[in-house]
């Protein structure tokens, strides 16, 4: 999608700190972290939200949780624990409209968020 910041990263026209990447998934890490790992997960293919991967393509949607995992090896934080976020639309906090989940670890995350 045209005027997409995620989309240009995915193309690599804009650079990020990848960590991660498969044919179908990119992992970078956030610009702004909130955690000594944060890391961005997003499908290369445009959509919204990642409900409306679910939708469309279930199992896009898996090898995103799955590469996730393969990041929190890699980062050192599948032990310690970690969280998975997929901020949603207006009233889950959702600033980037490319559907993207977050890897956060690396300390001890409060429960409940804001
Ligand atoms: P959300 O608020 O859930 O939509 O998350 C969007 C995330 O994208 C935020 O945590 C931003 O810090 C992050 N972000 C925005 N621009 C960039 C960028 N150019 N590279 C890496 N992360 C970014």
């Amino acid at each position: 999608m045209s005027d997409c910041l995620f989309c240009a990263i995915a193309a690599g026209e804009i650079p990020a700190d990848v960590v991660a990447a498969t044919d179908r998934v990119v992992a970078f890490r956030d610009i702004q972290p909130q955690a000594p790992v944060h890391v961005l997960l997003i499908p290369r293919a445009h959509f919204d939200d990642l409900p409306s991967v679910a939708d469309a393509d279930p199992a896009l949607a898996a090898e995103i949780v799955a590469l996730a995992a393969e990041v929190a090896r890699s980062e050192g934080v599948a032990a310690t624990g970690h969280r998975l976020v997929a901020n949603t639309g207006v009233d889950g906090g959702q600033s980037v409209p490319h559907a993207h989940v977050h890897l956060l670890g690396g300390r001890s995350l409060a429960w409940p968020p804001g």
